[in-house]
């Protein structure tokens, strides 16, 4: 049977809806917010508010990204999910982001045995994630189980500690048969990653590669999708990069190519002020509707068959995130 992994149980996978397949509601910490404290994202009534006005806009399904060592707080989404039982589901990860959030040196992912971390990441997917996120050597077992892998490359370079991390997602992978959604920098090294992760034993048709659409390159993106791989386009809003449109047209080209199946679709909020909730204090803002509300409809505008969208809101999800248990 192929199931969908939600972190409130095993859904049939054709139940999965429209899918939100790269997003954040929970932030609790992590280097991102030595960066920006835009990044802390911390409040469960906001994560609940915008879940819930996804949910209003259609949405069903929201695959949030949240890897190990980067602020990932499973109780707090364990909440969120709850709050919204039987309206919508929540998938988590386990793996890691790219390779600067962690010490080269002393980081446990560069210190283990590739086997013994891949054994971590197959036991939050079979038992359940670890309360702590493993931040330390006490080991608490939630509930909430992990339902795809994630790992991550830098910009034009794939570095030996990402190696190290490609190489645990494949080998659970092939323990799981979950899905690696990958952290792509700036749509860089998308061929060189799946070639990593087929050589440890992983699966091209079930890697998604997001954030490609910072490499708005339509041949590459041709190259890629030969490889049998899945993209994921998951920045709509960020006119400060392109406009909308520009993304919107390019889909409508790869699917004119015959690449709807291979395509998947999200926000990637990621920030504070891209969740409408977080932003209430402040002012008014789009949230994460707006890949329903705002970017569907550009994507019709510019000719994209309905049957092409629910192939990549709903149908390409379902098969690339399903899981034969
Ligand atoms: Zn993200």
């Amino acid at each position: 049977m192929k199931i969908i992994r939600t972190i409130l149980g095993d859904i049939p996978y054709n139940e999965i809806g429209i899918t939100d397949s790269h997003d954040h509601l929970i932030r609790s910490g992590g280097p991102e917010i030595g960066l920006d404290k835009a990044f802390l994202m911390d409040d469960v009534n906001s994560a609940i508010e915008e879940f819930e006005r996804y949910i209003a806009a259609g949405g069903k399904t929201m695959v949030c990204m949240d890897p190990i060592g980067c602020g990932r707080n499973v109780a707090k989404m364990i909440e969120v999910a709850n709050a919204c039982r039987g309206k919508g589901h929540i998938m988590m990860t386990t793996g890691f982001q790219k390779g600067n959030n962690y010490c080269p040196n002393t980081s446990f992912l560069a210190t283990v045995d590739v086997n013994k971390i891949a054994d971590l990441m197959i036991a939050e997917i079979v038992e359940g994630m670890d309360y702590h996120s493993y931040n330390g050597p006490v080991i608490e077992r939630t509930t909430a189980k992990a339902g795809l892998i994630k790992a991550g490359t830098s910009y034009r370079l794939i570095t030996n500690l990402e190696q190290k991390a490609l190489k645990v997602a494949a080998i659970t992978q092939k323990e799981t048969g979950c899905a690696i959604s990958m952290h792509t920098d700036f749509g860089t090294m998308a061929l060189e990653i799946v070639g990593e992760i087929k050589k440890n034993g992983g699966l091209p048709e079930k890697t998604v590669l997001c954030h490609m659409q910072r490499n708005l390159d339509k041949y590459y993106y041709r190259q890629v999708l030969e490889t049998g791989a899945i993209i994921c386009f998951d920045e709509p809003n960020k006119p400060q990069y392109r406009p909308d449109a520009v993304i919107a047209e390019t889909i409508l080209w790869l699917v004119e190519q015959g690449y709807e199946k291979q395509i998947v679709l999200g926000m990637d909020g990621g920030r504070m002020e891209a969740l409408a909730a977080y932003m209430e204090e402040k002012g008014k803002a789009n949230g994460l509707e707006y890949l329903l509300t705002r970017f569907v409809p550009v994507l019709k505008e510019v000719g994209v068959k309905q049957s092409a969208i629910d192939n990549m809101l709903i149908y390409n999800p379902a098969n690339v995130f399903a899981i034969e248990v």
